[in-house]
């Protein structure tokens, strides 16, 4: 939870990060009496290589190559990873970002919530905010104009401190990925 207090670095141990994810997600399963399926497992660990939402696309494009260099060939079939996906996001162990039509993992599975993002244009990171004052905040406005809230959908664009610094990546909205490529 320290970490809460900065913007997912460009430069952490993201090894940690990972093993972190895996093992909340082992827990939070066995706690809900719910299975986390081997292909689960390499989707969430998919979505997990990086803090930049990844579409599904993509997804089923790395999965069916994951597969191919285990020597299980063939191209895994789009609804078998839309299922697993439903999975992991009804468990809360992913987010959908619905301006990129994208997923990333959520780090703090064991209390649902919504997930509300800062997402940078530079490098894709999507950190998640502690959704609390917000929630209270939007809740009491929309009770106060009697307006019966739906669905809250809170990304905020914008450019990271490791963006934003000399040297870093320069501005551009084409990529989406956080270093997991050459
Ligand atoms: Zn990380
Ligand atoms: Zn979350
Ligand atoms: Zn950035």
């Amino acid at each position: 939870m320290a970490d809460a207090e900065r913007f997912t670095g460009h430069e952490h141990d993201h090894a940690h990060c990972v093993a972190d994810a895996l093992s909340a997600a082992d827990i939070v399963c066995s706690q809900r009496g719910t299975r986390l399926t081997e292909l689960r497992r390499q989707v969430l660990t998919l979505i997990w290589e990086s803090h930049a939402p990844i579409g599904a696309y993509e997804l089923i494009d790395k999965l069916s190559r994951a597969r191919e260099a285990d020597g299980e060939g063939g191209r895994v079939a789009p609804p078998t990873v839309y299922r697993a996906l439903d999975f992991l996001i009804e468990q809360g162990l992913v987010h959908r970002i619905e301006s990129r039509n994208a997923f990333v993992g959520c780090a703090q599975p064991e209390h649902p919530h919504r997930g509300y993002f800062l997402i940078c244009e530079g490098c894709g990171t999507a950190h998640e905010l502690e959704g609390g004052a917000l929630d209270a905040n939007l809740k009491a406005r929309a009770r106060d104009l009697d307006f019966d809230i739906r669905r809250i959908t809170i990304e905020v664009a914008g450019r990271c401190p490791g963006c934003r610094k000399p040297g870093g990546r320069a501005a551009s909205t084409t990529h989406s990925h956080a270093g997991d490529h050459a």
